[in-house]
């Protein structure tokens, strides 16, 4: 008996010991969280929104002094560079810059129309050559421009478009018809997006293509359209010169979508709706489209800004944490304010990574494995520097055990939720509620799945490689106000401010909420950090198979 008491006893005492060095230990926790603070955020995102750092965009002085700030930042919280001895990784760009003044010509009706560059219509080419054109070429309503296989769905069947300019509808079938059988009902798929549809025409043949804008399928109105097709287009440097790429790819205003249909004498409306049903059968329009552009060539060199914490036992395995630094630079041809500041979006995520890099040197010793801290760049200009980190990895991406992103945090207070865009695509799900939970607060879905936010940011760049990617976004119900006044707050944002020079930094910002976010980021690589499991994408994703091909290959390397 005695014996019996005696060894649980000594067990007891033994836990004891182990649950006091896990106190200590947890105030290492307790002070790496404190140090996420709301006053040191602002202080940063103040600093690298403001005017002098020129709007941020790629291979501009902004860059210059951006990407400074950030090393000098990681170098002073004693992080390693993270490229050999280097805190940057360079990103090959290349700058193409149309001639503004372009017509996109219509013919083949009763009249001819000519519509102009900005307000009509948007045309730019991804091919790195000086002049092209699309010229008497033969338009046709593709639909939806979709070929998917697994949605037993394809546009193009029964057409050859080959020289032809394909005129598309934006987002998906499921979106339309709010069926849920149709792809994933309002959700959308990445089938909606354009960068999809532009490489599908291209895949296609097609000389060139548009899309039809509207703005609630798109998610963005048409001003958001003409700023990010007019300008410089960057992208990466690749071998082809990105001669597969269709010709001219743009966008036409619905009015003037509507414009051409009515001369074609179709009906847009009804072919939207006819859209939408399976089998539906491209229709030639009887119209041709010209369009020729003059571009100004520049390559640049940009720069993803990576720091690393070493792992103190798995130090080839990692957590990334990634949050584009870039935005969209100066306009000069805009009258009054020229300068896009990019505070929320993103000096907030930006500064956000200094706030955890810095939570994490505060631990007694850091985690297991190693965490990165990647500031990347060209987001805006299509995912390109995280594109170019996931397909050019410092470290092996089957070593790479996550990515958490942040893109625009919380400026309106405390939420007693937290979304996770893309929920149920990922066992990361599990780490966000057990954190979430600690908190008090609940997880909850994407609210606007059909805003296709999943393949809007850094992530989905590592998504694409199998990387499994965690992409939260603050929750919508206010402790104090509740969800309608936050979903007006946030719709106000998108309205007025999103991507243009009045996303300013506003000392009203209420970042109470955005630091519960952080702390529970926080915890979330905290736990990946000190496990040696890898989470996996959810069994239907599109990713899945990619990260088992690839973690696979890391066993045979044994
Ligand atoms: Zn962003």
């Amino acid at each position: 008996m005695l014996k019996k008491y005696f060894v649980p006893t000594i067990l007891m005492a033994a836990l004891a010991i182990a649950f006091s060095g896990c106190g200590s230990k947890d105030k290492g926790l307790e002070s790496a969280l404190e140090s996420i603070s709301a006053e040191e955020l602002a202080k940063n995102v103040e600093i690298i929104s403001s005017d002098e750092f020129e709007g941020r965009a790629p291979a501009s002085k902004g860059e210059e002094k951006t990407v400074k700030f950030l090393k000098e930042e990681f170098q002073k919280l004693g992080l390693k560079p993270a490229n050999g001895e280097s805190y940057f990784q360079e990103v090959p760009l290349v700058e193409i810059t149309g001639d503004p003044n372009i017509k996109l010509k219509i013919t083949g009706g009763k009249k001819v129309h000519s519509f102009s560059c900005g307000d009509e219509f948007v045309g730019v080419t991804q091919r790195v050559v000086e002049e092209v054109a699309v010229s008497d070429s033969e338009m046709v309503f593709l639909g939806y421009g979709i070929v998917a296989p697994e949605y037993n769905w394809n546009d193009y069947d029964g057409i050859n478009v080959r020289g032809k300019t394909v005129v598309v509808l934006v987002n998906d079938p499921g979106f339309a018809t709010e069926n849920p059988e149709l792809f994933n009902g309002r959700a959308m798929t990445y089938y909606g997006r354009w960068t999809y549809k532009y490489e599908e025409a291209a895949r296609q043949g097609a000389a060139g293509i548009f899309i039809i804008h509207e703005t609630e399928p798109a998610a963005y109105g048409w001003g958001v359209v003409k700023k990010g097709w007019t300008g410089p287009q960057f992208n990466l440097v690749s071998e082809d010169n990105n001669l597969s790429r269709c010709a001219v790819e743009g966008w036409v205003q619905l009015d003037v979508a509507d414009k051409i249909f009515k001369e074609s004498g179709k009906n847009l409306d009804e072919l939207k709706s006819a859209a939408t049903k399976q089998g539906f059968k491209a229709v030639p329009l009887g119209l041709k489209a010209s369009v020729s552009l003059k571009n100004s060539i520049r390559y640049s060199k940009s720069r993803n800004v990576i720091a690393l914490l070493p792992g103190s036992k798995r130090a080839d395995e990692y957590i990334i944490y990634t949050a584009h630094w870039d935005h969209f630079g100066i306009d000069p041809t805009l009258e009054g304010d020229q300068i896009f500041n990019g505070a929320l979006d993103n000096a907030t995520g930006t500064c956000a990574l200094i706030e955890l890099a810095e939570a994490f040197t505060k631990l007694k010793s850091p985690p297991l494995r190693s965490i990165l801290f990647m500031a990347v760049t060209a987001e805006e200009q299509g995912l390109l520097g995280s594109l170019y980190y996931a397909t050019h990895p410092v470290y092996p991406t089957n070593k790479t055990v996550a990515v958490i992103n942040m893109d625009a945090l919380n400026i309106y207070g405390k939420m007693k939720d937290i979304t996770i865009i893309g929920y149920g695509n990922s066992e990361l799900d599990d780490y966000v509620e057990a954190a979430a939970r600690e908190q008090g607060r609940r997880v909850r879905p994407d609210p606007k799945p059909e805003r296709g936010s999943f393949y809007r940011s850094d992530h989905f760049s590592f998504a694409k490689q199998g990387v499994p990617a965690l992409y939260t976004s603050s929750g919508i119900d206010h402790v104090e106000y509740g969800e309608e006044w936050t979903r007006q707050k946030r719709d106000k944002y998108i309205a007025e401010n999103y991507h243009k020079p009045s996303d300013e930094y506003d000392p009203n910002w209420d970042l109470s909420g955005t630091i519960d976010d952080l702390r529970l980021l926080f915890k979330v690589a905290y736990r990946l950090g000190n496990e040696s499991t890898f989470p996996n994408w959810k069994e239907g994703t599109e990713f899945k198979a990619k990260r088992d091909a690839d973690m696979k290959s890391a066993r045979k390397q044994l």
